[in-house]
């Protein structure tokens, strides 16, 4: 198929993109590398270097005729989403609007978009949290997200566009970029390679729902299949803590870091954790990794970058 990956040079994005096109796709990106990397970009891909609010992103469909378009490129710094909600919504609205348009009167019959759990259900009045779970997004970037959902909804109703959007938990895994907006998993990791202190906000016994890259890349593989709409949770279903995480990392790294704490992060959401029963009933998608496995990849990945 002929498949537009938005954001197919960043961390998640590339990994898809080497996974369609080891399946025989055909792979174009859009990627301004804003957050991603050239290096990241698979040989066989063609990379346009372009924001995806540039106009001249009506006339490259128009040209391309994209059939299927896997949506990762956003911003997605909730703190410069708080910071600046116009920035924000200007990308992750009306940039991923303008796509839906150009696409939908040139080709496209499928969407695939990387939405997010944490961000859109908010602090869970029980957990794991499920599809079904209240959204009470508690920044702009959670809520541009569900305004994403909203518009395939509309755009699937009203021209039969396919579409399905993931909410994944924390994704970690090669590749991450462990400066800017990163997950805990890269930083935390370049800094036991340098023997270099990390500091766990507050108490340390915050949790998060931690999910490897590649379960994350078969989830998006399987939605291609899918003949359906929905949104669907992409997560592990299990709450590990701050200071779990760092003890994990601490051992697979060889650091010898003492556990430094800093003082909590006002506003800092307690848990996260979401359900894949869904998913794995509609998509027969199952979780492959565990987190110690798949942090012990992460690290090797890490290390052998470090030594290049
Ligand atoms: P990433 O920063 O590595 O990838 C995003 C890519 O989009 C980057 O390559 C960046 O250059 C590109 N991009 C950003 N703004 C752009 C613009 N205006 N025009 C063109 N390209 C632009 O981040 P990631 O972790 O791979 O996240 C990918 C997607 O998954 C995002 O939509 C994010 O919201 C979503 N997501 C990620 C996580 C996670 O834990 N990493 C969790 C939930 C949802």
């Amino acid at each position: 198929m002929n498949i537009l990956v938005t954001g197919g040079a960043g961390f998640i994005g590339s990994h898809i993109v080497d996974a369609l096109v080891l399946q025989g796709h055909q792979v174009s990106i859009i990627d301004d590398l804003s957050g991603g990397f050239e290096r990241n970009v698979n040989t066989s891909a063609n990379l346009y270097k372009m924001d995806i609010c540039d106009p001249r992103v009506d006339q490259l469909w128009k040209e391309q005729q994209f059939e299927v378009m896997y949506h990762l490129a956003a911003q997605m710094d909730v703190r410069k989403s708080v910071a600046n909600p116009v920035y924000d919504a200007n990308i992750n609205v009306l940039g991923f609007l303008s796509l839906l348009e150009a696409g939908r009167k040139n080709g496209l019959k499928k969407v695939i978009f990387s939405s997010t759990g944490g961000a859109i259900y908010g602090e869970p009045d029980e957990v794991p949290q499920t599809e079904k779970h209240v959204n009470r997004p508690d920044s702009p970037y959670g809520i541009t997200k569900l305004i994403g959902e909203h518009y395939l909804r509309f755009y699937g109703n009203t021209y039969g566009l396919q579409w399905i959007a993931l909410r994944y938990a924390n994704v970690y895994g090669p590749r991450q970029n462990a400066h800017g907006e990163a997950g805990v998993v890269a930083i935390f990791t370049e800094r036991l390679l340098r023997n270099e202190q990390c500091l766990i906000n507050g108490d340390g016994l915050q949790t998060r729902d931690f999910v490897y890259v590649k379960d994350v890349v078969d989830a998006n593989l399987k939605a291609l299949l899918y003949d359906k709409n929905g949104i669907f949770n992409v997560g592990t279903g299990i709450e590990t803590n701050m200071i779990t995480l760092f003890r994990h990392l601490r051992s697979l790294t060889g650091s010898n870091q003492e556990e430094k704490h800093a003082e909590a992060k006002p506003g800092e959401q307690k848990r996260s954790v979401i359900g894949t029963s869904l998913i794995e009933e509609s998509l027969v998608w199952n979780r492959k990794y565990d987190l110690k496995v798949g942090l012990a990849e992460t690290v090797g990945w890490f290390k052998s970058r470090m030594n290049s």
